[in-house]
């Protein structure tokens, strides 16, 4: 007999709705669900299939412990209590700051509620992490200094009711394909379509104005727009007067800038500049778009800023067709940030710091006290790892030998360590690493919850068994918690209960349960109470934080600009059939047979003064390493600037990238290093 069960995509964080298609045990295909308000019976390539992994023959299926530096098999039992032990031992010798969690975007809420909860009431320290370090922490930073909030202000379906949408380092129809089909309709409805990027991307087609910036040149084209703005009255008066802080600071700013200067830096004319200004600033409606090609620098914070700026300056923001719109990347990275798997903050974004809070999380999870102080970022926990300051890990479905920058630091770092244990669903490159490895549950094989980019809370359903002995990960960290002395802490049987504890200790998610999301629609946050419909559009009368507060901005280059010795500037992303690190995607052959390998787009100019022929192995270095790969020679990319996909293990973007932080959000610039190519290697 064959049973649909519907489910939401473990892919990106457009949170498509999908029926899972079983029969005999086995997912055997994927399906739309008509029903669904953001895919609305489509979905892009990976959804189609989002199956093919599920069953693959990779698979971790038991428990493994490395001895002689080789891995054997072992029960739950034993790696379990070794793990415990040895927790326990550096936490009793080291003190629990020598002990790091990096937990997963693509894991539930469940999932990371419980991970956030054992690291700090089990480990004692706030030293708990994830891959929106890498994302979207400029997000989360600079939107709650702007409006008191660090997420998506409107919702995906809105998307369609703006006059004009501006799209600012996102590759929309490659990364949220189905949020790039509300851009398409929007434009059919006669909206105008602003694109600023780098590369010419797909949604250049539909474009009325394409901005060819380039890269890490954010904050000067954000603030050149603003210019023209305030220059021709363009502003919107009354909202700045009524809704917004800190006006006449942002005014001083600009008074130091020129739009000549502006064009300079940019590599963008002044009247492209300006038409794009008048066009956003005229709308009744305009949607501002943005993704990591805003946030993934040492500016990150400052940009996401720009943005907030602009949107504030226009009075874009509270209404229906406009806001400040990131798209988060992974299909759970904005729950994974609701749930607390941060280093400042418990869920719902409750400051650690603050006594108030941390007594009342104590409380609720019935222990005598909480660690106060703000635990270290990722970048900071391999730094720490290599200085000798951190001895042990517990990884859960991350591969910082992929995603991280300076991957041979990483190595390093992760190799000093004197315990790592790494919970994955598939053998990756640091599961090759670890002391133990401890096998996964993925997401088609247990119940959960997604949040996706529009703060929508969704039902994650299991529609078959986990392979072996494999097992849900909140299961695993539960029955860790347990051999650690806190089984009364984590006494939990199902997802549904971990969702409702964490909907009890988070005011953003207090009216939620699994029943009140059964309806399609999901639930989008805050959702402040029982039988309360969720919040499509953030910030309608009035800011999270009160005012909405704008902040001067001013430009500074990337920390590493092209020089002699490496003329070129790389920037890097995905591409549209690979997902991150490839573990899920490069086990789907209809998805790795789009884009099989590796390759380095590079401008027909470039490539003559290097005299690389397309399809020609070019060695790329930074000052951080280098790696082999195909050249493919294409005016979509400006002269000057390279871009690699970072999802291939044998020719790995991020060996070169650079980890230079933004000093508040703490996210490295992988979007920016300077490079040097030679034909050959
Ligand atoms: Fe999945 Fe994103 Fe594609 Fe939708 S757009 S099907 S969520 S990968």
């Amino acid at each position: 007999m064959v049973k649909f069960v519907p489910t939401t995509c473990p892919y990106c964080g457009a949170g498509c709705g999908m029926l899972l298609v079983v029969k005999d045990g086995s997912v055997i295909d994927t399906q739309p669900w008509s029903r669904h308000p953001i895919s609305r019976g489509e979905l892009c390539i990976k959804g189609w299939n989002a199956h093919q992994f599920i069953h693959h023959r990779d698979r971790l299926q038991k428990p493994q412990i490395k001895e002689n530096n080789r891995f054997r098999e072992a029960t739950w039992e034993e790696a379990l209590q070794l793990v415990a032990n040895r927790f326990k031992q550096i936490k009793k010798e080291m003190g629990p700051d020598s002990l790091a969690v990096l937990a997963s975007a693509k894991g539930t809420n469940e999932e990371n509620y419980v991970a956030q909860k054992f690291t700090r009431a089990v480990l004692g320290t706030n030293n708990i992490d994830h891959c929106a370090r890498l994302c979207h922490a400029s997000t989360v930073a600079g939107l709650a200094q702007a409006f008191g909030s660090g997420a998506m202000t409107n919702s995906v379906p809105d998307i369609e009711e703006a006059n004009c949408i501006f799209i600012i380092g996102s590759n929309t129809s490659s990364q949220h394909p189905l949020i790039a089909t509300r851009i398409w309709a929007a434009k059919e409805k006669g909206a105008r379509i602003i694109v600023a990027d780098p590369r010419k991307i797909q949604l250049c087609e539909i474009a009325d104005i394409y901005l060819p910036m380039k890269s890490g040149t954010d904050v000067a084209l954000l603030n050149g727009m603003m210019k023209v703005i305030i220059d021709q009255g363009l502003e919107d008066k009354e909202f700045i007067k009524e809704r917004t802080e800190g006006f006449d600071e942002l005014l001083k700013i600009l008074e130091q800038v020129s739009l000549a200067e502006i064009a300079e830096i940019t590599q963008v004319p002044a009247e492209d500049i300006e038409k794009a200004a008048r066009i956003y600033a005229q709308a009744e409606r305009a949607s501002l778009i943005y993704s990591m090609g805003i946030t993934q620098h040492t500016t990150g914070t400052d940009n996401v800023m720009s943005t907030a700026n602009l949107a504030m300056l226009t009075g874009n923001l509270g209404k229906p067709g406009t806001g400040v719109n990131p798209l988060r990347g992974q299909n759970n990275v904005q729950g994974a940030c609701d749930m607390g798997s941060l280093p400042n903050v418990f869920s719902g974004y409750q400051a650690v710091i603050n006594d108030e809070l941390r007594a009342k999380m104590a409380k609720a999870w019935g222990v005598a006290e909480l660690p106060a102080k703000v635990g270290l970022t990722l970048i900071e926990m391999m730094n720490a790892a290599a200085s000798g300051e951190l001895k042990a890990m517990y990884i859960i479905g991350e591969n910082p030998l992929l995603s991280d920058p300076d991957i041979n630091h990483v190595r390093q770092a992760l190799e000093k360590l004197d315990f790592l244990v790494v919970q994955d669903i598939f053998p990756t490159e640091v599961t090759a690493v670890a002391d133990v490895i401890l096998p996964a549950a993925c997401w088609a094989e247990q119940d959960g919850t997604f949040t996706n980019t529009d703060r929508r809370v969704q039902r994650v359903r299991k529609a078959v068994d986990p392979p072996g002995e494999a097992r849900p990960d909140w299961q695993i960290t539960c029955q860790l918690a347990g051999l650690m002395g806190a089984s009364d802490l984590f006494a939990f049987t199902s997802a549904e209960e971990i969702f409702a504890e964490a909907c009890q200790v988070t005011p953003l998610y207090h009216g939620m349960s699994y029943k009140a999301l059964e309806q399609p629609d999901g639930l989008q946050w805050p959702c402040p109470s029982e039988g309360h419909p969720g919040t499509t559009v953030l910030h309608q009368q009035q800011f999270s934080r009160g005012k909405g507060k704008f902040h001067p901005v001013a430009y500074r280059e990337p920390a590493e600009v092209p020089d002699k010795s490496y003329p070129y500037l790389l920037t890097t992303g995905r591409v549209i059939s690979q997902w991150h690190t490839g573990s899920m995607t490069r086990r789907s052959p209809a998805l790795e047979s789009e884009f099989p390998e590796a390759f380095i787009e590079i401008n027909p100019g470039d490539a003559r003064e290097l005299g690389i022929k397309d399809s020609e192995q070019v060695e790329v270095s930074s000052r951080r390493g280098k790696i082999q790969l195909k050249a493919l020679v294409t005016d979509k990319i400006k002269q000057g600037i390279v871009f690699i996909p970072f999802h291939y293990a044998e020719s790995a973007a991020n060996v070169l990238t650079n980890p230079a932080l933004d000093p508040v959000a703490k996210i490295p610039e992988l979007k920016v290093c300077a490079v040097k190519i030679q034909k050959g290697g």
